[in-house]
């Protein structure tokens, strides 16, 4: 007799782990890889009873034909109905930002698996919310139509608009759709963090938005910052904003125009007159350096540069170079705020690499605070991946 848990699953397809894969999930991580698992004639993005090499309920999970990541976990118990058990989820997702976010009306309101929905990202901006679809399973209409409605009663925004990351749904074998309103007609918006006002534009021209995973330290930066400041990587002018409240002249710099343009468009929204210098941040820093330049705040702020295992090297010498030379510009008593985002560099290892660029720097520098993400992008305790963001804000005193 099959045991009753299987037996109420048997509606689904089953999929048999590894011993491996079954250790993982165990450990309490929902992913596991297509080496793990034997699926044949599964259908892409069906909802699967989970067993272990001995045939051992784990639970259910997503099931993708073509991502390296086979399946991703959503329960350690049985689910027959899954856009249920995604309203359920959109639901609490939303209380959660109710608890701990606070100062903004521009949150992230679901996480993928940090909010067990694995693929499902939602963000608000204000009265607009846009959302991105990373997963087979989450993009079947059925689970499409469960958490719109739910967001939509849970939020009434005005609009809702879908962001298309065209290269993963071509990973993932989904058919290609193209960004833009799937509801309501609002296309453009403003939104506040920590006071700070900021466009929005969901669908025209130059995309705009924010990374809202830096919106507490922008807070912790400006608590800090003074005097000259200058805010490299500064994209649509993030902690440029934050800073031109605290400091006497602020100046941001970015390899794209596009999203200068929109940082002086938000500049002026909040009536500041902030520099913008279109260039290429490693030759801007050499020259600043040599031409002996100082500030008093430095952000550095670059995009991920290890996008895998394999450049990891490369990476922290790019981060070296570039707080090496930050940390040579400021005065005495200056502020430094670095970041990483790849999730690759780990939080000790870009520790290690600012204690480098320190002793070569011939300065005093301390540590002030080691931030991460805010908290509406949760780091899960059995999830490494989750947490990716890095913020360390430095004194550098003599
Ligand atoms: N600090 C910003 C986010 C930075 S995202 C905020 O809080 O909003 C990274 C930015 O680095 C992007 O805007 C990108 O255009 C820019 N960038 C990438 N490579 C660059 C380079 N070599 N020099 C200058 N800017 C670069």
């Amino acid at each position: 007799m099959a045991p009753k848990s299987a037996a109420v699953a048997s509606t689904l397809s089953t999929i048999r782990v590894s011993r491996r894969g079954a250790q993982r999930v165990r450990a309490g991580h929902p992913w596991i890889y297509q080496s793990d698992v034997s699926a044949h004639g599964v259908a892409p993005g069906a909802l699967v009873a989970v067993q272990d090499e001995r045939g051992k309920p784990l639970g259910t999970a997503l099931y993708s034909s073509s991502s390296q990541i086979a399946i991703r976990m959503i329960s350690t118990g049985v689910v027959n109905d899954l856009p249920r058990l995604a309203r359920k989820r959109v639901e609490d997702a939303v209380r959660y930002r109710e608890k701990l976010v606070s100062n903004t009306d521009a949150y992230r309101v679901v996480f993928s698996e940090a909010d067990f929905l694995p693929g499902l990202i939602v963000d608000r901006y204000n009265d607009i919310l846009s959302f991105q679809v990373l997963t087979q399973a989450m993009d079947s209409e059925a689970i499409r139509s469960a958490i719109l409605s739910t967001l939509t009663d849970q939020l009434r925004p005005a609009a809702i608009a879908e962001r298309v990351d065209a290269r993963v749904r071509e990973l993932e074998s989904l058919p290609a759709r193209t960004s833009g309103l799937v509801q309501g007609e609002k296309g453009r918006t403003e939104f506040t963090m920590n006071g700070v006002r900021f466009l929005y534009d969901a669908v025209e021209g130059q995309k705009t938005g924010a990374f809202l995973d830096q919106r507490e330290n922008y807070a912790a930066a400006s608590a800090y910052a003074h005097g000259e400041a200058l805010d490299v990587f500064c994209y649509q002018g993030g902690f440029a904003l934050h800073l031109a409240g605290s400091c006497s002249g602020v100046t941001g710099v970015d390899s794209s125009r596009p999203a200068l343009e929109v940082a002086d468009q938000n500049a002026a929204l909040n009536g500041r007159e902030i520099e913008w210098i279109e260039a290429n941040a490693f030759d801007l820093l050499k020259d600043y350096a040599s031409g002996g330049r100082q500030y008093d705040t430095i952000v550095l702020d670059p995009p991920a540069f290890a996008k895998s295992k394999r450049n990891v090297e490369t990476a922290v010498r790019g981060y070296k170079e570039l707080n090496l030379r930050a940390m040579k510009m400021l005065r005495p008593g200056g502020t430094l705020v670095t970041c990483s985002c790849s999730y690759h560099v780990s939080e000790a290892e870009f520790l290690a690499m600012i204690g480098e660029a320190a002793a070569d720097s011939r300065r005093q520098v301390r540590i002030l605070e080691k931030r991460g993400q805010s908290k509406d992008h949760p780091v899960l305790a059995t999830v490494p991946e989750t947490a990716y963001l890095k913020c360390v804000i430095i004194d550098v005193s003599v």
